[in-house]
């Protein structure tokens, strides 16, 4: 990730990289073949991570081959890319950065090789302490061709590699701080590591003759893998003929992982940390009718995400659920449109009313965030043509009034319309009867509901209190 040091909205702000991506590794039992193709089909899975690029590399055993290409995971690779290329062991990736940073230098899997063997290396996440080690780096003599922090992570490797794997990675994450779910590949082994607080997530799953690592159980599903269980926070895997060997790096700290992942990112039917993402949403959905009730006669969610929301409200108030909302599959993302004109031009067309739902009625609509109120204003314009006789609005996550440094794109802090307007003031700019959000204990009760033992998130992005220190945050310099 880039960081300008601005508290302004420049050109050169907005311009930062922002990175959300999805991970995959695949171990087949040596002699197997067609670890490129289950990981092919894993990142498909794993696509809503990641539009922007597409990355798969293979080894069989003694040697590494890769291919990686901007676009979709079916545009990338077709059967004659996939064919030739064999293995038992598979690293893929799906990066999502915005359009401006739309390089295949900044594409992964990322790849090395050096007389001691090659490595590849699948991240998601973001590393705060990106300048100071690529300054390091540099120093030492090493020269870098992406803007991506992930870089330095294999550059690191590398370099400590002639110190066997297993403490070239310990060295490496040692020195590493920020988000990261990592998938790294050598000729002969798989590892996967989460970080010491969990920001980003990762689990593993057993198929007949292997294993797999995935950011999300929706891409074990895709291979017909089972969960095993989710990598701890601070845990490495390493995967070989001998099995798997699990150990913990550094210190334990407490887990914070990122509740975004539950209230959009996530797909509904992954489990993350023992949480069914559906039935989070259906929760915060049931959690925001009790907080914040409303005379309607009917409920209708902002598809997609907003949709389990929509249906725990309905649920739980005892209003009828409707469509309410159609959108358009084929229509790329209104969020990362590189100005406001064209991201309210891509919401129209995107989202429409579905007018014998909503006309004449008083009309509860939920959607999962609001970030510039973009798609809320469009949204409540498009209901009132449709006929909607009010529009109450409510939100399954608190207002995001700070941005995310650890992984999750959000634009910089002036562009958040709740950190600079109350809810009043939004309610009033969107055009909406009343506006609400849930607060940040119901969302964390939510949750625990589902799965106690999985305490500990980050509410960075609600409060400003985030993991650890972020470059943008500090002495004034924030984004
Ligand atoms: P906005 O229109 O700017 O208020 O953004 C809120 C809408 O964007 C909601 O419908 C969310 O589902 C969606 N959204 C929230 N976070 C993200 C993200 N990081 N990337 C893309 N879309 C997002």
């Amino acid at each position: 990730m880039l960081y300008n040091g601005k508290n302004d909205c420049t050109a050169e702000c907005s311009d930062k990289l922002h990175e959300e991506c999805g991970v995959v590794g695949i171990y087949l039992n040596k002699g197997a073949d067609g670890a490129a193709k289950l990981c092919y089909y894993a990142l498909h899975s794993l696509q809503h991570r990641g539009q922007e690029s597409a990355g798969i590399a293979v080894s069989d055993g003694t040697n590494i081959e890769y291919h990686k290409a901007m676009g979709l995971v079916p545009e990338v690779f077709n059967a004659s890319v996939l064919q030739p290329i064999h293995g038992h062991i598979a690293v893929g990736h799906v990066l999502y950065s915005t359009s401006q940073h739309a390089h295949i230098e900044n594409a992964q899997p990322f790849v090395t090789r050096s007389k001691l063997g090659g490595i590849a290396v699948s991240h998601n996440g973001n590393l705060v302490n990106y300048e100071q080690l690529k300054e390091l780096l540099e120093e030492t003599g090493s020269t870098f061709v992406s803007e991506s922090d992930s870089e330095v992570i294999i550059k690191f490797i590398g370099k400590n590699y002639k110190k066997g794997m297993e403490r070239a990675l310990t060295d490496t994450i040692q020195m590493i701080k920020g988000s990261f779910a990592l998938c790294v590949m050598t000729e002969k082994c798989l590892i996967g590591a989460r970080d010491p607080q969990g920001i980003r997530p990762l689990c593993l799953g057993k198929t007949e003759n292997g294993w797999v690592i995935a950011s999300e159980s929706c891409a074990l599903d895709a291979v017909g893998a089972e969960l095993v269980r989710d990598i701890r926070p601070g845990e490495i895997v390493i995967i070989n003929e001998d099995g798997v060997l699990s150990f913990e790096f550094g210190e334990r700290t407490a887990k914070q992982t990122c509740l975004f992942e539950y209230i959009y990112f996530a797909r509904p039917d992954s489990i993350i940390d023992g949480i069914p993402v559906q039935e989070a949403r259906l929760r915060m959905g049931a959690v925001l009718a009790k907080e914040s009730g409303v005379e309607a006669d009917v409920v209708i969610g902002v598809p997609d995400s907003g949709l389990g929301a929509a249906m725990g409200y309905s649920a739980a108030s005892g209003i009828p659920y409707a469509m309410g909302i159609v959108k358009n599959k084929y229509i790329g993302r209104s969020f990362i449109a590189p100005t406001q004109d064209a991201r309210e031009k891509t919401v129209f067309v995107k989202l429409n009313a579905l007018k014998s739902d909503v006309n004449g009625k008083r009309v509860v609509i939920i959607d999962d965030s609001i970030v510039r109120g973009t798609t809320a204003h469009r949204l409540i314009d498009v209901l009132r043509r449709a006929g909607a006789k009010e529009v109450h609005f409510r939100i399954s996550s608190p207002p995001v009034k700070f941005p995310c440094y650890f992984g999750i794109d959000t634009p910089c802090r002036a562009d958040l319309i709740s950190s600079s307007l109350t809810e009043k003031q939004i309610c009033k700019k969107i055009g909406a009867d009343s506006l609400a959000f849930i607060s940040i204990e119901g969302m964390i009760s939510a949750l625990q509901g589902l799965c106690p033992a999985s305490d500990g998130y980050c509410t960075g992005c609600f409060t400003g209190k985030y993991p650890m220190p972020a470059p943008g945050e500090l002495s004034g310099k924030r984004i």
